[in-house]
């Protein structure tokens, strides 16, 4: 493996607030008055939800393979292509949600690529551009302004407090993304809770570990979702911390158990596996661990394969 330098590692990191760029399938439209929830997976957290009448694109990452920098020194990201064309995956959509700014959940490619009038709905919260610099902190709202977008919504960051964009309503929730200095360094990150009236609740993990002061456990237990969507890579930067940035296959059954114990109908869609070069956790090691799982839970687990569309609900 070729090494790299802490210094590069920290640029690298900041790109992954950033990223590089360059462009069909996939189009659900609703049933009037449908409960189901489609899903279309397309890599990494990259997916088409369609969802109470609304089309929304979650984490656009569109660059096509090895456009990004390496994360772990391992390989230039993204680690595979998309499975079919941006255009596709941006065609007919109502609103743009991103959880955060790094590069493998918002990329430059994206900020190319989108209609600048679209809605995008995000967090309020900042974090640094380069995470090495304190000086370069700016909000998610103010970062995804400077690529020309005109209508950036922010959930408030009081759980209690909600976005409301057309039927839909959005809270963020707690997320932390990896322990101690890790965690500081990669920057502050929230789940997003979404519902509408007669339609399930979501839950999105977004890029957190699963923590042992029982805050995760907190938002499952206070929300019961019926949808969870789960990042699961369980990414290492070896050259920084041994520390997990977000959940492995390991916390990720432990989060299915728990979502299970408050919903014991929820079900859980696995995501943010085998697209990066710092992501160790794949597919076969949650499916090994969900295979030990009730059969019945089993079926209500989800890991999806870049182009596959999952209806839920
Ligand atoms: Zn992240
Ligand atoms: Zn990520």
């Amino acid at each position: 493996m070729k090494r790299i330098s802490r210094r590069e590692l920290l640029r690298n990191a900041g790109l992954l607030a950033l990223g590089t760029f360059s462009s069909i399938s996939c189009s659900v439209k609703p049933r009037p008055g449908s409960k189901a929830v489609e899903y279309e997976f397309f890599r990494n957290v990259t997916a088409r939800l369609t969802y109470g009448g609304q089309t929304l694109l979650l984490d656009p990452m569109l660059s096509p393979k090895g456009a990004l920098p390496s994360f772990a020194g391992i390989s230039p990201n993204p680690t595979v292509e998309l499975p079919t064309s941006p255009a596709a995956i941006i065609r007919d959509i109502d609103a743009v949600i991103v959880t955060h700014m790094h590069s493998d959940h918002f990329d430059p490619a994206a900020g190319e690529l989108l209609d600048k009038s679209l809605p995008i709905i995000t967090p309020r919260n900042s974090a640094r551009v380069n995470p090495a610099d304190p000086s370069t902190l700016a909000s998610f709202k103010t970062q995804l302004e400077e690529y020309g977008f005109s209508d950036v919504m922010e959930i408030a960051s009081e759980e209690s407090e909600s976005l409301s964009f057309r039927n839909l309503t959005f809270r963020q929730v707690w997320a932390r993304h990896g322990k101690g200095v890790v965690g500081d360094l990669i920057g502050d990150v929230n789940g997003i809770i979404v519902t509408a009236d007669g339609m399930p609740t979501i839950y999105w993990t977004s890029d957190t570990i699963l923590d042992e002061a029982g805050e995760i456990e907190g938002i499952l237990q206070r929300f019961k979702p019926d949808i969870v969507i789960a990042n699961t890579g369980g990414p290492v930067i070896e050259a920084v911390s041994p520390e997990l940035l977000l959940m492995d296959a390991a916390q990720g059954i432990e989060l299915i158990k728990l979502a299970n114990r408050y919903n014991p109908k929820v079900q859980v869609v696995a995501i943010h596996m085998e697209s990066l070069d710092h992501c160790f956790s794949t597919r076969q090691d949650l499916l090994k661990l969900v295979n030990t799982l009730p059969a019945e839970l089993q079926q209500r687990v989800f890991i999806p394969e870049d182009g596959e569309h999952i209806t839920l609900g």
